[in-house]
């Protein structure tokens, strides 16, 4: 739906399950709390298999 705000809730990094604070404004959302962490986890579901 439009207009809709994405980072109104919290997310949680699905790399180390901590909480990620999203920044407000425009820009992505956040899901990892770190693009290590995000770039980690890709590699990990690529690996299995997955097309991330
Ligand atoms: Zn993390």
């Amino acid at each position: 739906m439009l207009g809709q705000p994405a980072k109104s809730h919290t997310v949680t990094c699905p790399h180390c399950g901590e909480d990620v604070e999203q920044k407000p404004g425009a820009g992505r959302l956040r899901l990892y709390c770190d693009p290590e962490a995000g770039r980690q986890w890709r590699q990990r579901m690529r690996a299995l298999g997955f097309p991330v």
